[in-house]
């Protein structure tokens, strides 16, 4: 269990592996007959998702680096004959499947994500990562198995839908390096057309998540997300994720005799301080901001007067205007606070992913089928945070809904989070993930005829 975290009563999971009363609440709403369809699909299925899941877990691939992961990948695409297109944005894919022909003509899109993090692992699981210091921590395996196992399902039951379903299979989600310089992963795809012929009426995804915060509860709530659960928002999802360094130059002096030269530090420093103000005493308190300095690097020996100082960092904020306010306040503090030290300074701010907006209308449709699919109370809703997400890329062509899938299981002591070394997933999620991405596809295909 994590330390402080607090507890919060659970509602009963509907653990895809009790499976009547899975079916039970299936057969309550429409959509019944195919669901138990695709239910029973999904059980044959399951032990070539886990295996699916642990041969990806095991050979996880950084940010543009997906090589392998998207030959395996397309193989399969390839194997249950969809149209396949390789090679977009270096190692995305994108894949078409047609239903039968007739009632809808429109195409609806699933987003999965590939790539891991350069992170060590801490498991003695047999699928543990074989690719030293490299893991999928943040569940992309998962992402990517899920897509696949909604592919073959779909694939198994071409009749039981019309319309197109283009799936995106997409590399660089966790981002580059800040001196990286070209476009990567959704906003590259999107830049190579992956959102055109066909362009989707809507676009959805999902990311695991081992705990949540509930709407409503007090922000230091944190609650385990099941496996056989799904969490959401409507609105925004996550922030506009952008990253700055800051350099500020001085003069170099001998440190016994400072009026001989501008100090960097010093400089630098009060910046540093006043940067923080831009969150407490300037913008709007209603407005959602963080600004943190994550790095600072200057002088070169105890005794000289530091000429630079480097920091770098990132700004969090949801509304696009309320960002290009926040940087012309960083502008002026630099500008202000250099010119009263005879310092000068260059900033260098770099505009990352836009902030997720999951379409409100599209969430109030989605959420039936949610619900159907895990019950009802096993859908929840979630407090959105400032994560950064290239989904928004895709929900800025198409509307988007992103969703959380419960990967925890409490019992089993599956609790580790996303982006630690003792990330791991309770497999029945894999269940949970495919019934209800392939539901959501199908009932929106239906729904737009
Ligand atoms: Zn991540
Ligand atoms: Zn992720």
């Amino acid at each position: 269990m994590l330390s402080g975290m607090k507890r919060f009563p659970l509602p009963t999971p509907a653990r895809l592996a009790v499976l009547p009363l899975w079916l039970a609440l299936a057969h309550a709403a429409s959509g019944s007959e195919r669901d138990d369809a695709f239910a029973r699909t999904i059980d044959e299925l399951f032990p070539k998702l886990v295996e699916t899941r642990r041969h990806l877990h095991a050979n996880p691939e950084l940010s543009n680096e997906e090589e392998n992961s998207a030959t395996y990948v397309t193989k399969r695409l390839t194997e249950l004959g969809l149209e396949v297109q390789t090679g977009v944005a270096k190692h995305g894919i994108v894949a078409l499947l047609k239903g039968k022909a007739g009632a809808s003509e429109h195409c609806v899109a699933l987003r999965a994500d590939m790539d891991a993090l350069p992170i060590t692992q801490l498991s003695s699981k047999p699928y543990r990562s074989r690719n030293p210091g490299v893991m999928h921590a943040c569940g992309h395996d998962v992402h990517t198995t899920v897509a696949l196992g909604v592919a073959e399902v779909l694939r198994n039951h071409q009749d039981q839908f019309s319309g197109t379903v283009k799936f995106l299979f997409q590399p660089a989600e966790e981002g580059m390096p800040i001196d990286f310089k070209d476009d990567w992963g959704a906003k590259q795809m999107v830049a190579e057309g992956a959102m055109e012929n066909p362009r989707p009426a809507a676009i959805f995804a999902l990311h695991c998540r081992p705990t949540i915060t509930p709407k409503g509860a007090d922000l230091a709530t944190k609650r385990y997300l099941e496996a056989g659960q799904f969490s959401y928002t409507s609105g925004y999802d996550s922030a506009n994720s952008d990253t700055f360094e800051v350099v500020i130059k001085g003069t170099m002096a001998h440190g016994s005799a400072p009026q001989r030269g501008v100090d960097a530090i010093t400089v630098a420093a009060e910046a540093i301080t006043a940067l923080q103000t831009i969150r407490s005493r300037r913008t709007d308190t209603q407005q959602p901001l963080v600004l943190t300095i994550g790095t600072i690097r200057g002088g070169q020996r105890h005794n000289i007067l530091a000429d630079e100082v480097r920091f770098t960092g990132t700004v969090r904020t949801y509304d696009e205007a309320f960002r290009d306010s926040v940087r012309k306040m960083m502008t002026q503090i630099l500008d202000g606070i250099t010119a009263a030290h005879g310092a000068t300074h260059i900033l260098d701010y770099r505009t990352g992913y836009p902030s997720v907006y999951n379409d409100p209308k599209l969430v109030e449709a989605t959420l039936p089928t949610l619900r159907r699919i895990a019950g009802q109370a096993n859908v929840i809703e979630s407090i959105p945070g400032m994560g950064g997400e290239d989904f928004s890329h895709f929900a800025k062509v198409s509307p988007g809904f992103y969703f959380r899938l419960g990967v925890a299981n409490e019992a089993n002591g599956i609790l580790g989070e996303i982006h630690t070394p003792a990330f791991d997933v309770d497999e029945q999620c894999l269940k949970t993930g495919v019934a209800g991405m392939a539901a959501v596809i199908c009932d929106f295909l239906d729904a737009v005829r």
